[in-house]
């Protein structure tokens, strides 16, 4: 278990939301996996200060607005 480091986020997924449309995993490969559903399934990894812009990009994408960023 890696120490939680300042400005570190956490994807979360909105399950009433989520359509599987698997954008996510598209944009975000090393974060998320699609299930045999295709639905999408987080590592946990947890997001740096260094990746927050691009996670940020990938949260709009969601056709759903189902990916959410938590500030951890
Ligand atoms: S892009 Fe959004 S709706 Fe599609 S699988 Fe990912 S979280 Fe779900």
């Amino acid at each position: 278990m890696s120490a939680q480091q300042p400005g570190e986020h956490e994807l979360e997924i909105d399950w009433t939301r989520c359509d599987g449309h698997g954008l996510c995993a598209t944009l975000l490969p090393d974060d998320i996996v699609l299930d045999e559903w295709g639905f999408p399934v987080l590592n946990g990894r947890r997001v740096t200060a260094g990746e927050l812009t691009n996670a940020r990009r990938v949260t709009l994408a969601c056709p759903a607005l189902a990916l959410r960023l938590r500030r951890l």
